[in-house]
């Protein structure tokens, strides 16, 4: 290794979705020197295409609501499996956060009144998501980069982290490449937030785009922090079915907020005998199970998809509240959402678990390293609520900016540990030294994953499927120590494809191990050998740690 380029600063803020974006600016307020780092451009994160809203019980519409009721649908809709003082927090914090953002100068949609408009969306008791037409997402990441810019924080981009430094269980810095040089460099830090986003893209049929396979969550197992409900994979309901091209992409549930309804190729409205109180705004869980029931059951539209349909609203509304969906069909699909029906399939969504964090301050078990946003577990439990993890992101995001900020405050730099850098460099440029026998671009590992995790850990699960998902993943992880990438460093494709295989067999090894432990069905994770919930027994968090090199699996208490 030749000599490394070495940067500092107070807090390294790993990310620049909502929730790094959030943490930033908090932690630039309490006064320390604060760094946005980020494989994607400032904002093109994922945060970008979240569409439907940004939940807080203001009762704008709907007088009832209030936070304990949101508080409840929150643990409900999560089997609770929940972190309850992660809800409760979430809950009462949401409301300033997404009032601040108004301050901040978000469009938001607005009532006759002048307040902010809210919308219903599935397992509400009331109308209390908040939205910018269907493009939250974006209005979000616009106000957070404006605040950011204001305060003129430091912000690189086309970043990768490789991994986390650690020493005695306190991190103290990250190794990463930047993509465009190929220049491998060290940044060192008093405290370390990591935003990077959640991991469903390990998925074949996925609403997440090209970055997100869990790097984070790989590189924090590495170093000993533990995840939690791994198993507890969202399926969102409504995905694109057609054209196979665009498979997985969104629908967004703001559609059913809106009155869509859903059809099979019979012509059933078929949610009546599934949750005939709530129909479409039934749960995910439900409503994914729902779909994907009556496809495997021969209802299914010629594309493997039932059909939703919104046509009974009058165009200029849709045109209004759904620009996007409007838009997106008629470009990717060429349908008229007005005019007809589309067709729909469940698709990988969001990943509930995560790293496992403290529930007030976001640290993990390893000092100094705070967790915010989708990356995170505990909140959502067994199956997120829509519009919770944008709230999240902010209100978590800004946690992790304080309690960072206030860490590094009181805290040295500590001593580099050149011989576990060099360590790093050397693996992450093995594959470079292999030789051309196993090329990584004409094996397409990440892809044979996808499909590998659609197939053996998707939306219905049993043992014998997952036993050989897991030994799919085991054989993937053998040709990966002999996979080979030629070229140079600068912009080298194959190169990240390298690296975003190895995190994700990681993530997927513990989805999988997590999966086949949890002997029962609840929320997102459906096993079809286990059909019923077990509260006797699986009213517990399954912690996934590394221990000796190998994944070790426990039980842990649901924290009240
Ligand atoms: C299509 C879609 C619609 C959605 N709609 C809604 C909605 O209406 N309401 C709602 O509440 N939620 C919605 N969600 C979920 C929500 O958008 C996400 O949970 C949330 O935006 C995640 O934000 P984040 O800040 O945690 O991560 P992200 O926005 O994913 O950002 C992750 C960041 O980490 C960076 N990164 C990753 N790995 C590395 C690395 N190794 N090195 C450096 N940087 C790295 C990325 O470049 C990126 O900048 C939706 C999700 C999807 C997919």
């Amino acid at each position: 290794m030749q000599q490394y380029k070495l940067m500092d600063t107070d807090v390294l803020v790993i990310g620049s979705g909502g929730a790094g974006l959030r943490a930033a600016i908090e932690a630039f307020d309490v006064g320390v020197k604060v760094l946005i780092i980020s494989k994607s451009g400032i904002g093109k994160a994922h945060t970008i295409n979240a569409e439907g809203g940004v939940n807080a019980a203001l009762g704008n519409v709907d007088k009832e609501d209030n936070w304990k009721i949101h508080y409840e649908d929150t643990l409900k809709e999560g089997h609770y499996l929940s972190n309850k003082k992660m809800a409760e927090i979430l809950v009462k914090e949401a409301i300033d956060s997404v009032l601040e953002l108004a301050r901040w100068g978000l469009p938001f949609n607005k009532t006759n009144e002048g307040k902010l408009d809210q919308r219903y969306f599935g397992a509400h008791s009331y109308r209390r998501t908040c939205y910018a037409a269907d493009r939250t997402g974006l209005a979000i990441l616009k106000t957070l980069i404006k605040q950011v810019k204001k305060r003129k924080i430091k912000y690189i981009d086309g970043i990768i982290v490789t991994s986390i430094l650690a020493k005695s269980n306190f991190v103290y810095g990250v190794t990463c490449v930047n993509f465009k040089t190929g220049e491998f460099f060290v940044i060192q830090a008093k405290a370390i937030i990591l935003a990077t986003g959640g991991f469903t893209r390990v998925y074949k049929v996925s609403t997440h785009p090209e970055e997100s396979y869990g790097d984070g969550i790989a590189m924090a197992y590495r170093i000993g922090t533990e995840l939690q409900d791994m198993e507890m994979i969202q399926f969102h309901p409504t995905g694109m079915a057609f054209p196979a091209k665009y498979r997985g992409i969104l629908a967004t549930e703001a559609l059913r907020g809106e009155g869509a309804k859903l059809y099979n190729s019979k012509g059933e409205r078929f949610m009546g005998k599934y949750d005939a109180k709530r129909m479409e705004l039934s749960a995910r869980d439900i409503i994914a199970r729902a779909i994907y029931t009556e496809i495997e059951e021969g209802r299914g539209t010629k594309n493997n998809g039932v059909w939703l349909d919104i046509t009974h609203l009058d165009p200029k509304v849709i045109k209004k509240k759904l620009p996007k969906m409007y838009k997106q069909f008629l470009k990717l699909a060429k349908t008229d959402i007005t005019k007809e029906k589309i067709e729909v399939t469940p698709t990988a969504h969001y990943s509930m678990g995560g790293i496992k964090v403290n529930s007030t301050t976001t640290e993990t078990k390893t000092r100094g390293l705070f967790v915010a946003g989708e990356i995170s577990a505990g909140l959502h439990g067994a199956n997120r609520l829509g519009g919770n993890s944008l709230a999240e992101t902010l209100v978590f995001g800004r946690r992790a900016g304080v309690f960072a900020a206030k860490l590094a405050k009181k805290t040295k730099f500590q001593e580099m540990d050149l011989a576990r850098i060099k360590k790093e460099y050397k693996r992450i440029t093995s594959p470079f030294k292999r030789g051309r026998k196993l090329e990584i671009t004409e094996h397409m590992l990440k892809e044979k994953v996808r499909k590998v995790m659609w197939e053996y850990a998707g939306v219905k699960r049993d043992e014998k499927m997952l036993k050989l998902g897991l030994n799919e993943i085991n054989k993937i992880k053998k040709l990966a120590n002999k996979i080979s990438v030629s070229g140079s460093l600068k912009r080298n494709h194959g190169w990240l494809d390298f690296l975003d295989t190895d995190n994700m067999l990681v993530v997927c090894e513990a989805i999988v191990r997590s999966a086949l432990m949890r002997k029962e069905s609840r929320g997102a994770h459906w096993r079809s050998d286990y059909l019923e919930k077990n509260d006797k027994e699986w009213l517990v968090n399954i912690i996934c740690r590394q221990v000796n090199g190998k994944m070790l699996l426990e039980k842990a208490k649901v924290i009240l």
